[in-house]
């Protein structure tokens, strides 16, 4: 592999330069520039599907919010911290997303991606395109609040607790079911469908 594209040299576990002396027996592991982490053990032969779910560290608030937008699971705090992180990733078999390289130094870290963009829009083009996601994006089933799933909602029970000219002017409401906001396709999910439209992505 060409040295450019060599990303993060793991030698048993601890990154290394690349003029790191090797006595013999050491675990190597060479990441390439833009791949994503995972440390499988290399003899597995049919590897386990990589997760399906990220817990996203607190650097990447509004690219956590984007990617619930996209309908894909993505814990994200405020105050998490490394050890926490790390916690909900190997504990639930999630996809640690970072702008930090050190929390991807953890052994116990064994999937892990270090976004390489800082404005949010593109970080999410860049997650979904390294991380090959196009298939699982199910836009507007996820709460942006708080990463729960949103169902639709019968229109009589959201009477009173949406605006007057919303209620009036739409039929279909939404409800997530884990802080109980109310959604409804009005100006906000126009201008969110055209943003995902303008990254290929269809909204129903
Ligand atoms: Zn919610």
């Amino acid at each position: 592999m060409p040295q450019a594209e060599i990303d993060l040299i793991l030698v048993d576990g601890c990154p290394a330069g690349l003029d790191c002396r090797l006595l013999g027996g050491e675990r190597l592991v060479v990441y390439p520039l833009f791949a994503a982490m995972d440390r499988q053990p290399l003899s597995r032969l049919r590897p386990r599907p990589l997760p399906k779910a990220f817990v996203v560290d607190a650097n990447l608030g509004a690219l956590a919010r984007l990617l619930r937008l996209c309908g894909l699971d993505s814990l994200y705090r405020r105050d998490f911290d490394d050890d926490e992180i790390v916690r909900l990733a190997r504990g639930q078999r999630r996809f640690i997303l970072t702008r930090d390289k050190g929390i991807l130094h953890y052994s116990a870290v064994d999937h892990g991606y270090w976004v390489r963009n800082t404005q949010p829009q593109r970080q999410l083009s860049e997650v979904i395109g390294r991380l090959r996601l196009q298939s699982l994006l199910h836009p507007f089933s996820r709460c942006i609040r708080c990463n729960g799933l949103i169902q639709p909602v019968a229109r009589d029970l959201v009477a009173g607790r949406v605006p007057a000219g919303a209620w009036r002017e739409h039929r279909h409401f939404f409800r997530c079911d884990g802080c109980g906001q109310i959604y409804w396709r009005g100006s906000h999910y126009r201008r969110m469908a055209a943003h995902l439209a303008a990254l290929g992505l269809q909204t129903p």
